[in-house]
């Protein structure tokens, strides 16, 4: 089955929960505007509205109010709706994900992916964007890619404090997905030596309503499946049980 990909999760602002459509209109009631209630968006914490609710062709979702609003799921959009989606393998995936040992290697990737800089919090809101966008229903979708496509869904903000780490972040940052041209997402499993992402350093702060400029500039370029990230794939000793208790934590 192919379905189009669609933000199906939002954050209802009473209770804090990420939830579809309809429990969002069974909490909230479906005048939730004049109440002045809005649905959040989990990856840019921007408002959000109901689409589709009441229609019988349309799939019920989520859209940002501003359509020019600048968001990391709408803006990898490209990359990642061009790929066939089955919403039957969506639990099931899941479920394998939150595995000991599968969540530990996704962990340990992403987080050299982001230059071993990647706090629980970050990886707590890429679950989160999965969740809202159902990345787990994508074909091409395996462990081993997981990372590759997580790291897509968020945004990187530089660090604020001025602390002497190795690892400080100096500049805001993003990753973007390159494929040929016209290629479905699904080949990125097959066509890797054609698949690469790119780090990108992203002007403007992002937080609250503050709407972030578009991306200047290519900092990196990081090859899918490239050695220098995954050698630590299999070498996660330095992950105490205790860090991996709190990434299971994040199942809901
Ligand atoms: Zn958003």
């Amino acid at each position: 089955m192919i379905v189009e990909t669609k933000q199906l999760k939002a954050i209802n602002p009473k209770t804090n929960e990420l939830v579809n459509v309809t429990k969002f209109i069974k909490d909230v009631g479906i005048n939730y505007r004049e109440q002045g209630i809005l649905p959040i968006c989990p990856a840019c914490k921007q408002t959000m509205k109901v689409y589709g609710y009441t229609s019988i062709d349309l799939t019920a979702r989520f859209m940002h109010i501003s359509d020019s609003v600048y968001c990391p799921l709408t803006t990898s959009r490209s990359s990642l709706s061009n790929a066939d989606y089955d919403e039957s393998r969506s639990e099931r995936f899941r479920a394998s994900f939150f595995d000991r040992d599968a969540i530990t290697k996704t962990y340990v990737v992403a987080h050299s992916l982001c230059s071993r800089r990647l706090s629980i919090a970050e990886f707590h809101l890429m679950i989160v964007c999965a969740d809202a966008r159902n990345l787990w229903a994508l074909e091409a979708l395996t462990i081993e890619i997981l990372p590759y496509l997580l790291v897509l869904l968020i945004d990187f903000e530089k660090d604020d404090k001025d602390f002497s780490s190795k690892t400080k972040r100096a500049y805001s940052y993003r990753f973007v997905l390159h494929k040929p041209k016209g290629r479905k997402l699904n080949s990125l499993s097959t066509d890797q030596r054609n698949c690469y992402l790119t780090k990108v350093n992203t002007v403007g702060e992002h937080k609250g309503k503050t709407i972030c400029n578009p991306v200047t500039k290519e900092i990196v370029k990081l090859s899918i499946f490239d050695e220098k990230y995954e050698s630590v794939r299999n070498n996660h000793d330095w992950i105490s049980p205790s860090f991996i208790d709190k990434l299971l934590d994040f199942r809901g």
